[in-house]
């Protein structure tokens, strides 16, 4: 059944057609047909800082010309482009190197690019001119030790302090660092896209191997299904905040993108991960888009595994139960590859523990499990439209008080994690 409510509630005379829909509905279907035709084409251009110079220089150099323009005049325009390109490539960096999160992702850059003899002579004169340059410390010296024995510490100077220094990079040198940097993208992009089968069909393995330990409440055709569209890029962290520190999944494109910048040990946990999200359950709204602009449906997911929200929009903060779904993906993602720890998400992974321990009865964790795994249901009953989420609901409600997780996950928003895991372990009953 189809249901007339207001898209916006500021513009009342907006009335679209909206409805619940299935992941087995024909709306979906043709959903994930289109959204396949998209993501085969090629990678968005925003995947690595610097191709905009690359692709410049890329014209300026080669016999490429764009349609009813001369060789020259191609190469006119893509001088002047480059030009603007440096620009607005070192006022990016310049911002990111502000960002205390973001800023390790710029040392990297240059990091990368000091093996450049040119590169790393010019760098190493830019920070023996300026006079502010800070002493190394012990811990960067062993560092450097690991990762970069081939460097100077004058070089790896230049690359600490670049933030302050990116307008004195000579243009050309600048050029180099953002080709060099393209080019390495590229080729750990052809290495991503060589183990991609193998990490997908390591994946489903593990996934097929935690169905019969009867642990993921899934068949395999639904495995099959919901992984089918699923397509994985790599992506430089200096283009995106991802939402995820070394990866993230988007259910409204049903894409998953990987750090260029994880290290490499952690890249099979942080893939499988994603990939958890990407199985996830979910429940979806089809609106039917007005004639006027073009007409067809859009899809939006209203819940992505135990993710409540009326859309995946850019801030997390608006939605219900973040914490619980990324304790829950890690927790599933570490007993799928039987690991015992990671970093990822360790207080929301601890107060899901807790919540599990302290009521006034156990909570078996699988309750949780089968939840977020649990797709809405429109063809079912409606008291049977998502059975395990009513049921993990309920009992909490039992082992606590009525409402009480969403109580918690208001008080989180108000506060974080942590100070709801120190109420949780003191005194449940005084997160109101
Ligand atoms: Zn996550």
């Amino acid at each position: 059944m189809s249901e007339r409510v207001p898209a916006n509630q500021d513009d009342d005379e907006e009335i679209l057609r909206k409805k619940k829909i299935g992941e087995t509905s024909l709306e979906y279907e043709f959903h994930k047909n289109t959204l396949h035709t998209i993501n085969e084409g090629d990678q968005p251009a925003w995947s690595v800082f610097g191709l905009d110079v690359a692709e410049d220089r890329g014209r300026i150099t080669s016999s490429f010309k764009i349609p009813n323009e001369s060789i020259g005049e191609t190469r006119r325009r893509a001088s002047e482009r480059l030009a603007d390109d440096l620009d607005s490539s070192r006022d990016l960096l310049i911002t990111l190197s502000e960002n205390p999160i973001r800023k390790s992702a710029v040392m990297d850059l240059f990091l990368e690019t000091l093996s450049d003899h040119d590169i790393s002579q010019a760098l190493k004169k830019i920070v023996i001119t300026n006079e502010d340059t800070a002493e190394v410390t012990d811990d960067e010296k062993i560092l450097i030790d690991i990762f970069y024995p081939n460097i100077s510490l004058e070089t790896f100077e230049a690359a600490k302090h670049f933030s302050s220094n990116i307008r004195a990079i000579p243009d050309d040198i600048f050029e180099r660092i953002l080709i060099k940097h393209v080019e390495t993208f590229n080729k750990n992009k052809e290495i991503f896209e060589k183990q991609l089968p193998m990490l997908k069909e390591g994946f489903i393995t593990n996934i097929r191997n935690a169905i019969d330990r009867t642990s993921i409440p899934l068949s395999i055709k639904t495995v099959e299904d919901r992984l089918a569209p699923i397509v994985a890029y790599l992506q430089d962290t200096l283009t995106t905040t991802m939402r995820e520190t070394w990866g993230e999944y988007l259910p409204d494109l049903l894409t998953i993108y990987i750090a260029e910048q994880l290290p490499p040990s952690e890249f099979t946990r942080v893939y499988n991960h994603e990939m958890i999200h990407a199985l996830a359950g979910k429940a979806m709204l089809a609106t039917e888009m007005p004639d006027e602009i073009g007409g067809g449906i859009d899809i939006s997911n209203l819940r992505s595994g135990l993710l409540f929200g009326t859309e995946y929009s850019s801030d997390v903060k608006n939605h219900r139960f973040h914490w619980l779904n990324e304790a829950v993906t890690e927790t599933v993602t570490l007993n799928l590859l039987s690991r015992e720890n990671s970093a990822s998400y360790v207080p929301e992974r601890e107060l899901l523990d807790l919540l599990l321990k302290k009521g006034g009865k156990k909570l078996p964790q699988q309750l949780f499990i089968d939840a977020y795994f649990e797709s809405y249901d429109p063809e079912k009953p409606v008291d049977e439209h998502i059975p395990a989420w009513k049921k993990l609901y309920a009992e909490i409600n039992e082992a606590y008080r009525p409402g009480f997780l969403l109580q918690l996950d208001k008080y989180i928003k108000r506060n974080d994690v942590k100070s709801a895991i120190k109420l949780m372990k003191l005194d449940w009953e005084t997160i109101q």
